[in-house]
Order: C-alpha cells, then structure tokens, then sequence
C-alpha cells in the first residue's frame, strides 16, 4: 500500500472510532446543547458528559439525538435540551450535600445526574409509579458513573405516587417533575426547603415549564419558563389506559 492510501486508512479508521465511539456521541450530543446556548454552566456540561444517555434509552433506539423516546407504559424519556434546561434551572440547588426529588423518574436519567451534582453526602431520590421502570431504571444506573451513589444509598428510586413526594428525605432543595400536572400538588409545595426550587410542568395540552421558588418567608414565587409537552401526572391506572 503506497503512503497516501495508507493515510486515508488511517484517517478513515480514526473517523469510524470518533463517530461509533458511545463516550464521544455523547460529548458531541452535549457540545451541540452547549452550541445552542441550552447548556451554559460548565457543571451541567460535566454531568451530562459523565452520565452516558445511551445507557438510558431502550436498545435499538438513537440516544443522542435531540427528540424524547418512547420507553413503553405511555411514557417517554424526555429529549436531552428539556433534560439540560432542567438541570440548568435546578443547578443551584444541586451543589453538593443537597437533597433532591425527581417525580416520574422514568429511566432513570436525571435522577442520576441529580446524584451525581449532590454526592456522596447528599441525596437523590426518584419517584416511579411503573414498578417496572422502577426496576429497568435501577439496572441503567448500575451501569452509569452513578451506580456507586446507588450502591452507598445517596441515590435511590422508589416505587409510588409522585404527587404524594417523598416525605421520608423531605425538605428537598430541588424538585424535578418529569410529567405534567393539571396544578401543582400541595404535597411537593409542602416538601419544598425555604430557598428551594422546584422546576414543574403544568397544563392540560398546553403546557408550561413552572419555576416554584419557595421564599424564607414559606410563600412561593411562580414564573414560566418555557412552553412544554410532556406526558400527564396522574394515576397508574389511566396511564396504562392511554
Ligand atoms: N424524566 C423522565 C421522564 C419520564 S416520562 C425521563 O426522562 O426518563 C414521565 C414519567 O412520569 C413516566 O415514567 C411516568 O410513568 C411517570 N409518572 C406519571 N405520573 C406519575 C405519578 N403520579 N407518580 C409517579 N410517576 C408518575
């Protein structure tokens, strides 16, 4: 093989490594995020660089490509810009040593990042009401750089009514809502630390993004972020129905 053809193989291998290689799909789904100006914080770049996507979608299915994925049960694994612009919202109430709720957890994903931001010392907690997202999504985190939180038991996902909270870890600093409410549930108001966040969908159609900021004083301020489309909060029963 004369020189230059030796080259191109070489270039053509090194490409097929950079585009086929899940770590560098995933760097390159983030770097696109932080292009559009939807990831700005160098922490929120970092954790979602850590926890690989691909590891939380079903088999067969493009991971880091910017759409939600079905994942059965009438759910969906949210896209990576609403999973970016969440953490972006929450960052500040996820430094480490804080306590975190994640409702509708569903794969798993942010539930993981949101360990992974409170560390060893705080705690993440995800609520499922799909026993078997509840397992599927235990098994994507053992696999993730989040699997030794989980095994140390700062991250943990339980099965219930996410309406209810989880008043077992509460006040939370952060509260993530993965699924739209027709209003907010006074029970994750109530959960909610002075200085906390909660960051919620809310609507029937038309729905948008809410920001809950609870003041010292224990009122809340409410301001809409963004216009959203996620799947309803509600109970097992109708969403199995469809
Ligand atoms: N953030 C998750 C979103 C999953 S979709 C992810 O990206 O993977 C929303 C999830 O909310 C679904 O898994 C659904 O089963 C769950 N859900 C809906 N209503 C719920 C309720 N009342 N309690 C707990 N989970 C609920």
């Amino acid at each position: 093989m004369n020189p230059k053809s030796k080259l191109n193989l070489i270039l053509h291998k090194v490409q097929q490594y950079w585009s086929g290689n899940a770590v560098n799909q995933n760097k390159g789904m983030v770097e696109n995020l932080q292009r559009y100006g939807i990831i700005q914080s160098r922490k929120v770049a970092e954790v979602m660089e850590t926890i690989d996507r691909g590891l939380f979608v079903p088999n067969g299915t493009p991971p880091y490509v910017d759409s939600p994925i079905p994942i059965g049960y009438n759910a969906t694994i949210s896209a990576p810009h609403m999973h970016a612009t969440c953490l972006q919202l929450l960052e500040e109430n996820l430094q480490p040593g804080m306590h975190a709720l994640d409702v509708g957890s569903g794969t798993g994903y942010l539930t993981a990042c949101f360990a992974m931001m409170v560390g060893p010392q705080g705690r993440a907690i995800g609520v499922e009401h799909i026993p078997e997202l509840v397992s599927s999504s235990t098994e994507n985190i053992q696999k993730s750089a989040a699997a030794s939180l989980l095994k140390d038991g700062s991250l943990s996902v339980y099965s219930g009514d996410g309406r209810q909270g989880w008043p077992e870890f509460a006040p939370y600093d952060a509260i993530h809502v993965g699924a739209a409410a027709k209003e907010i549930p006074q029970p994750l108001i109530d959960q909610l630390k002075p200085g906390g966040r909660m960051v919620i969908p809310v609507g029937v159609l038309f729905q948008d993004l809410q920001v809950v900021d609870k003041n010292s004083d224990g009122s809340v301020s409410i301001r809409t972020e963004t216009s959203v489309r996620y799947v309803p909060l509600t109970s097992k029963e109708a969403q199995l129905q469809g």
